[in-house]
């Protein structure tokens, strides 16, 4: 299946915490939108990598999505070289997506900086004929690049090169969010407290959404940064702030 847009990231979780609303707009335009996860975050303190497969394919139904699949890499010891690269090159020229979403660049758990560059890498080899790679069916696939590719804004915040109003995608975004029972805030879990699982870190997902969408005057913002300055059909593709 052709996707619009295909989200690629390390964690379950990852894409719900930096890009559900994104993609749950998308989808709501009736538009082919799908995820990619790297690993089953099987190395999270809490939970399992069963588990938060299925919490995932919970977060899916929420957002609308068309396909999740997941690449089956290694938690924590991933690599970007070249077989990780093949790998993922094979689902980009499964899904050809115009637009791919990837992980931040750089950010507090190492994983994510490092799958950030090794799916900008993939997206663009996969564009090159010459490499070549099988599918399900041992069929040759065809090169394909995605026309761009966009890192979300995740642990740490940085300046975005573009934000997109999420505002009337937030709460549903929250409920994709809260589908990874195993991770987040929840007083009668007794496995350790995490970094994720203190009940302020939701709160700082809505704050910090908050204060992107302060930046372009509305309710709630997601931020990315572009690796190509994006272009807009005419200054009538902006959003105006609602108040003056
Ligand atoms: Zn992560």
């Amino acid at each position: 299946m052709k996707l619009h847009i295909l989200a690629i990231a390390v964690h379950p979780d990852d894409i719900e915490l930096g890009c559900a609303g994104t993609l749950i707009k998308h989808a709501r335009k009736g538009q082919n939108v799908g995820i990619v996860d790297l690993t089953q975050g099987e190395l999270g303190t809490r939970g399992s990598g069963p588990l938060r497969l299925q919490e995932a394919q919970n977060a899916a139904e929420v957002m609308g999505l068309k396909v999740r699949d997941n690449a089956g890499m290694e938690d924590g010891f991933f690599v970007n070289d070249k077989a990780h690269q093949l790998r993922l090159i094979t689902y980009i020229r499964k899904y050809q997506p115009e637009i791919v979403i990837a992980n931040a660049l750089a950010d507090r758990h190492p994983d994510h900086g490092r799958a950030g560059k090794l799916i900008s890498d993939a997206c663009f080899l996969s564009g090159l004929r010459k490499i070549e790679t099988l599918d399900g069916n041992g069929e040759q696939q065809m090169a394909w690049r995605p026309k761009r590719v966009f890192h979300m804004l995740q642990d740490r915040f940085a300046e975005p090169t573009i934000i997109i109003d999420i505002s009337d995608c937030f709460d549903e975004k929250m409920e994709a969010i809260k589908c990874y029972k195993s991770q987040f805030h929840d007083p009668s879990n007794n496995e350790p407290l995490t970094y994720i699982a203190t009940d302020g870190f939701l709160k700082n997902i809505e704050y910090r959404d908050s204060l992107l969408g302060k930046r372009i005057g509305v309710k709630y913002g997601e931020g990315y940064i572009c690796e190509n300055i994006p272009g807009i059909d005419s200054f009538d593709s902006l959003l105006y702030p609602q108040m003056a």
